[in-house]
């Protein structure tokens, strides 16, 4: 890394992220889904903490038709550096932003009639045709019409506001077995059908599925997906041999090297002590960087090709290593935390309870991300300077 590199970094733990894999599995998936299946890539909580500002150029460019995010204040990220960008909020907007929204082209999530009243009344105002999509409820229970007669009553006046353009109609799957969410499917089926009749242009988009049922269940794809995890390579069992890969590494830098003899503590409450003489590792990264804290007692980072034990208590903002058994270690070595080639992130989600995007959303601002391309660094960005 050269000097005007460091300049924009000014610490040595950081996300790599590198755009030509994010390429290669954006191919993939829309090589599996088919031409006639639009992408939306799913961006929300920073690009699963990829940064959404620094790889929606990629997804744009390699075909998604929408960037969906799960609020105004993440669409207007977005916006903000793109005028043109299809952005697309999938939650709730609150009224009181409505015309923020509208003023800034956002495609909200619509699933009432009172909201779609007042965005009428906005987009008339303005002269705008302003678009939306419309959420049905097919069984999450989260958001969304449901499916009743009325409920296809309520959609269907949507439909008739001169200032909004239905562009989808859509619903979420919850997963819980294939049968169930059939039964999802179905009922979203039913209500394209019973749309027809005022979905007269053909124009609008169903869809129902994110990236485990947009892999693997070819008969829900309808006529988009919502991908946000396998964009980033994150792996189901469903689809364990599907070809993507993990397009992000968490590196650091060794800080500190020390020998320590027998009987010595190290972390806060000693609760890690040596039995025998160690070269102990201080590496410049903790838990308020998004690393989880119960990785304490059964972390590992790989250094020099090898994996090391975190040990004693992880603190804030370091962590401890042990590094006897390593041959020239030295201070400023590369350090993996976790990435393709060291600790997998489903590995690392798996040990500390979670699943892999709480692992990927909760890195932090703090960390730098640096963007490869082509093998060397296309650009960083870092959100503190
Ligand atoms: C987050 C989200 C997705 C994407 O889910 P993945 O499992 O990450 O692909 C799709 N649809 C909705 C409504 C979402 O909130």
């Amino acid at each position: 890394m050269d000097d005007n590199w460091d300049s924009k970094l000014l610490r040595d733990t950081y996300l790599e992220v590198d755009l030509d894999r994010l390429k290669m599995n954006v191919d993939a998936i829309r090589r599996h889904i088919g031409e006639h299946v639009d992408l939306c890539a799913v961006i929300k909580a920073n690009g699963y903490g990829m940064g959404a500002v620094d790889i929606a150029p990629t997804l744009i460019e390699n075909g998604a038709t929408f960037l969906a995010v799960a609020n105004l204040l993440e669409a207007m990220e977005l916006r903000k550096r793109d005028s043109n960008w299809p952005v697309w909020v999938m939650g709730h907007t609150p009224d009181r932003y409505l015309e923020t929204a509208i003023d800034n082209d956002i495609t909200l999530t619509i699933f009432t009639t009172a909201q779609a009243e007042k965005i009428q009344e906005i987009a008339y105002e303005k002269g705008k045709i302003h678009k939306i999509q419309i959420k049905v409820d097919t069984g999450f229970n989260r958001l969304g019409f449901k499916t009743s007669k009325e409920d296809i009553e309520a959609i269907s006046s949507i439909f008739k506001h001169a200032n909004i353009e239905v562009v989808g109609v859509f619903s979420h799957l919850a997963l819980a077995s294939y049968e169930e969410d059939i039964k999802q499917l179905e009922l979203l089926l039913d209500i394209k059908n019973r749309l027809e009749k005022v979905d007269i242009n053909k124009t609008v988009k169903y869809h129902i599925c994110d990236s485990i049922s947009g892999i693997s269940y070819p008969d829900f794809r309808l006529d988009m997906v919502r991908i946000g995890a396998a964009l980033f390579g994150a792996k189901s069992y469903r689809y364990p041999e599907f070809p993507i890969e993990t397009i992000a590494k968490f590196k650091t830098r060794i800080s500190h090297l020390k020998t320590i003899e027998p009987g010595e503590g190290v972390s806060y409450d000693y609760k890690w002590r040596t039995k025998k003489k160690a070269l102990i590792a201080t590496l410049p990264f903790g838990y308020a960087d998004g690393y989880p804290r119960n990785m304490t007692s059964q972390g590992e980072v790989v250094i020099g090709g090898q994996k090391c034990p975190i040990i004693g208590v992880i603190c804030m903002d370091q962590c401890m290593v042990d590094v006897t058994e390593l041959k020239n270690v030295h201070v400023g070595q590369e350090v993996l935390i976790f990435g393709p080639e060291g600790v997998s992130i489903d590995e690392l989600s798996q040990k500390s309870g979670t699943n892999k995007n709480e692992i990927l959303s909760r890195l932090m601002q703090r960390v730098p991300r640096v963007y490869m391309k082509g093998g060397s660094i296309d650009h960083i960005r870092n959100d503190l300077l």
